[in-house]
């Protein structure tokens, strides 16, 4: 295996770098040191856990299926001796876990934090990646693995005025480490998506004022969030293997047993009765429990909108508000969120909702927004304005393949790959969670975990082979986009703007990139694993030689 001199000015040499130190880093880390390879993890944190690292805003929680499932599934003793608090943990408890899981597997000693990666380019003589840091390290390594986060490039709103705003202002994304008092102050807050239908009902607690610039008004659901009890972990516990096993058989990776039939086989009374007994339960299981063909049919999606609908009348007493609030696309088709008293929250006197489809911002001031209406004199602004997501933190990286070609130039039309996790021209580069993947649609750590065993196991075969270079050809490219449109276009999710289909970033390839089929995928990159079909596998060059030519 490659030495590893660490040595500051010299390139530092590693069979593998890996970007980033979240969920899928550790992972990473941790996979490929069991495999003997030199590693070396990157990330601009100045600690593990990426999303919970930077999410810390009041009401940051788990907002899948949850606790104690959101968790890494390789180690039985790992799962055996942690303990959950809450169903929906919040982001500290999960901070805490990566944490401890750090500390347990002895991570930190082969991560460099607070260290950018700001260029990566391959050396096509000498097969291999190279990466500049922003604090002056140069590493070189034969793969490159971007855990670079789905969900982890901020998206900064451009609206006229905005950085005139004198007061404090802050990103839910990018959540300062130290306390953020509300109290007494005039916050507003642009966004209601998942983090700022957390973040408001917790804000509004505190602060004098909360005036919520809506853009969407949002299905939400309630999040059903309770103390795990001790019969619950035990159970968790002693069931762990077939609970992994019906993880790793799930179409989302959660422990269930999947969905009921048509929506359209009920009469609308017993479809009702259903979704209010979801309703009164809370939490995920109203996704994962719920009829099969919500985000495939029409009518089966109305039924349950309305239903939703009726919801936000009941709960919201002025008739006004609530009638902003009722959305009007397909229920579950943006990203379903989980709600811990965010309707509620306006029926509070310290709660004002401003419309921006009927009331649009005009501009900020140094210490107000102006809306179409009038002036809201604020003291605070957060921004819940989501992120860049799935290709955003690529393309930010913008690595250099072949010839030079940036990401950003091959991905100019499309976010071109094969299997979510690698891209023709740039050779010996895995992804993960990247587009084409199930990505966000999926456990997030369990398809971490999964994707890089698969990774592990290409490296593998690689040097098995006595081979420098693997890359996918661009023909298998085109059949995996056919595949991953073809699963899409048949539900109502490419028929919906959300943040997976780019509508929230200007200019962004404006369709649904990831791959729906959930535990298909795995069966699908495992039978590719048997013969590698799609990939061109390049011998060891002989880098002097290549150079010298
Ligand atoms: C509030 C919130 C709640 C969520 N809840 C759930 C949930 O309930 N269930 C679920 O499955 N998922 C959830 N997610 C999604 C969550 O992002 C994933 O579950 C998971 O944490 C992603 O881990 P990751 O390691 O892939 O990426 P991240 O956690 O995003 O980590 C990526 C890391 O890469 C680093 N990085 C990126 N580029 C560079 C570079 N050029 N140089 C150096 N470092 C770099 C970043 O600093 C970051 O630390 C949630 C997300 C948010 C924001």
């Amino acid at each position: 295996m490659s030495q590893q001199p660490g040595n500051s000015g010299a390139t530092e040499e590693y069979d593998v770098v890996v970007i980033g130190a979240g969920v899928s880093g550790m992972y990473a880390l941790h996979h490929l040191r069991q495999m003997g390879l030199s590693v070396r993890v990157y990330d601009g944190a100045t600690d593990v856990g990426g999303t919970w690292w930077y999410n810390r805003y009041p009401g940051a929680r788990v907002d899948g299926p949850g606790s104690p499932f959101y968790c890494y599934t390789f180690s039985d003793e790992l799962m055996q001796e942690w303990d959950w608090e809450e169903t929906q943990s919040e982001q500290s408890a999960v901070l805490e876990y990566l944490e401890h899981v750090a500390d347990r597997f002895d991570l930190r000693r082969d991560i460099q934090f607070a260290t950018w990666v700001k260029d990566a380019r391959y050396d096509e003589a000498a097969q291999r990646w190279t990466v500049e840091t922003d604090t002056g390290v140069r590493a070189s390594a034969r793969h490159l693995i971007c855990a670079v986060g789905a969900l982890s490039t901020t998206n900064m709103p451009d609206i006229p005025g905005i950085h005139d705003f004198a007061g404090e202002c802050y990103h839910t994304g990018s959540w300062p480490h130290e306390p953020v008092s509300f109290e007494g102050k005039r916050v507003a807050v642009i966004g209601t998506g998942s983090s700022g239908i957390q973040a408001i009902p917790e804000i509004a607690k505190e602060a004098a004022h909360v005036t919520v610039l809506q853009r969407t008004p949002q299905f939400a659901f309630p999040a059903g969030n309770r103390a795990l009890t001790p019969e619950d972990l035990a159970d968790a516990r002693e069931n762990w293997e077939a609970i992994r096993e019906k993880m790793y058989a799930n179409m989302g990776g959660f422990p269930h047993d999947g969905s009921k039939g048509s929506a359209l086989d009920d009469t609308p009374e017993e479809r009702r009765a259903l979704y209010e007994s979801l309703w009164q339960r809370g939490g995920f299981h109203f996704f994962l429990d719920l009829y099969s063909d919500i985000a495939i049919s029409e009518e089966a999606n109305a039924s349950l909108a309305d239903f939703v609908r009726d919801k936000i009348r009941e709960i919201v007493h002025d008739p006004e508000t609530a009638r902003k609030l009722l959305p009007d696309h397909y229920v579950i088709c943006k990203r379903p969120i989980l709600e811990d008293g965010y309707f509620e929250a306006y029926n509070r006197d310290n709660v004002t909702l401003v419309d921006l489809r009927e009331d649009p911002i005009e501009r900020f001031t140094p210490n107000s927004v102006i809306t179409q209406s009038g002036e809201h004199p604020i003291d605070m602004l957060v921004l819940a304005t989501g992120f860049d997501a799935i290709s955003g933190t690529m393309l930010r990286l913008n690595p250099k393949g072949r010839g030079g070609v940036s990401l950003g130039e091959r991905w100019q039309d499309r976010f071109h790959n094969y299997l979510g996790m690698t891209v023709a021209g740039f050779p010996n580069l895995f992804m993960i969670h990247g587009p084409g993947s199930p990505g966000v649609f999926y456990n997030m750590p369990l398809g971490a975990e999964r994707q890089m065993d698969w990774i592990g196991h290409c490296i593998q075969h690689l040097q098995d082979r006595g081979m420098g270079a693997v890359e996918p050809t661009t023909d298998s490219e085109d059949a995996w986009a056919n595949e991953v449109s073809a699963i899409a276009g048949a539900t109502l999710f490419p028929k919906t703007d959300s943040w997976w289909t780019g509508a929230n970033i200007p200019g962004k390839p404006r369709y649904f990139s990831a791959y729906l089929g959930g535990d298909i995928y795995y069966q699908r990159i495992s039978d590719i694993a048997k013969d590698y079909a799609g990939f061109v596998f390049e011998p060891v060059q002989d880098a002097d030689e290549a150079n010298a030519s």
